[in-house]
């Protein structure tokens, strides 16, 4: 068993991004490279990942703007952050940190969001573009996914891929990107029957379900690549993921760990997306 390390592939990716930041400032900015987090309320586990987000930033010397509004926030007071975000050139990007309060209407606020400044690939504009292989601004966690794949060299032509969970955030574009990449891809769901059956047919396996510990060793085929999405809490509140992991590890060619697996490439890809986008707009790339 090798164990995928998404701190590493994180830390190699940022640095790559931070040398394309410079670069592209040592040549002149017209404007900023920026990145936008626009949060509402003061969810405790999002003020974690907004101040992620955040230090990120500075740490590839990108700007960053927090846009922060209260929990009473109205539709429009929201609506015009992201109307003046929209029009301000020196955000290249943005992002709406989700969960936002119930009275607001979720949808109805991203589609607000420039597709060009769509850094989460959340709008239908780029979800359109991704799912018609166009190039598009992929959602950040399976596009880390992706990115994990890809620097341990697995093959992916013709593999049996099996997505736990179709959430329009990670399951259903994870599905795509698989498909993109040539492997037979199902997806399953909370209805699907005989799931065991399934996922022990997966040469990659990935789990994005929000169940702690809930993919057993006995759902698993021998040699699979198994990544787990999950971010959970096990039953004395320890991080952990979506798969039994001290369980499943033996029998995986290759397994992510909760914590260090694929949450440190979500943020990276955030900012991987907003330097694109920063190319896009500015005609670079
Ligand atoms: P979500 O929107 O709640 O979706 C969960 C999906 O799992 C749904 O499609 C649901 O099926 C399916 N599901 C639930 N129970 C199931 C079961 N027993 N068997 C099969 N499928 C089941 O969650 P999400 O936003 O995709 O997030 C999933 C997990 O990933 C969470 O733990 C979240 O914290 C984590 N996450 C981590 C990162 C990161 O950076 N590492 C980023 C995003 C999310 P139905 O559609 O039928 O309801």
């Amino acid at each position: 068993m090798r164990l995928i390390d998404g701190k590493l592939v994180a830390k190699v990716t940022r640095e790559e991004i931070a040398n394309e930041v410079a670069s592209l400032k040592a040549k002149g900015l017209k404007n900023e490279i920026g990145l936008a987090v626009i949060f509402v309320g003061d969810n405790p586990a999002s003020q974690v990942y907004v101040r992620n987000k955040i230090k990120a930033c500075e740490e590839v010397g990108m700007k960053s703007f927090l846009c922060k509004l209260p929990e009473d926030s109205t539709f429009e007071d929201v609506a015009n952050t992201i109307e003046s975000l929209n029009a301000n050139p020196d955000v290249s990007g943005m992002i709406l940190q989700l969960p936002i309060p119930k009275h607001l209407d979720e949808n109805k606020l991203i589609s607000l969001i420039a597709p060009e400044k769509d850094v989460d690939g959340c709008t239908a504009t780029q979800k359109g573009r991704m799912w018609t292989g166009r190039d598009s601004l992929v959602a950040c966690t399976p596009y880390g996914v992706m990115k994990l794949l890809d620097f341990y060299n697995i093959p992916l032509e013709g593999k049996n891929a099996v997505v736990v969970g179709r959430s329009n955030l990670v399951g259903k574009p994870m599905a795509q990107l698989l498909l993109d990449r040539n492997c037979t891809v199902t997806i399953c769901h909370s209805r699907t029957q005989g799931l065991a059956d399934i996922t022990r047919r997966a040469d990659i396996l990935v789990v994005a379900i929000g169940k702690a510990k809930f993919l057993k060793a006995d759902m698993v085929q021998e040699g699979a690549v198994v990544i787990d999405v999950g971010m959970d809490r096990d039953e004395n509140g320890k991080l952990c993921g979506d798969v039994d992991f001290e369980n499943v590890k033996e029998k995986c060619s290759y397994i992510t760990p909760v914590p260090g697996g694929v949450g440190p490439m979500t943020v990276t890809m955030l900012l991987a997306n907003t330097v694109k986008a920063y190319n896009q707009q500015q005609g670079l790339k």
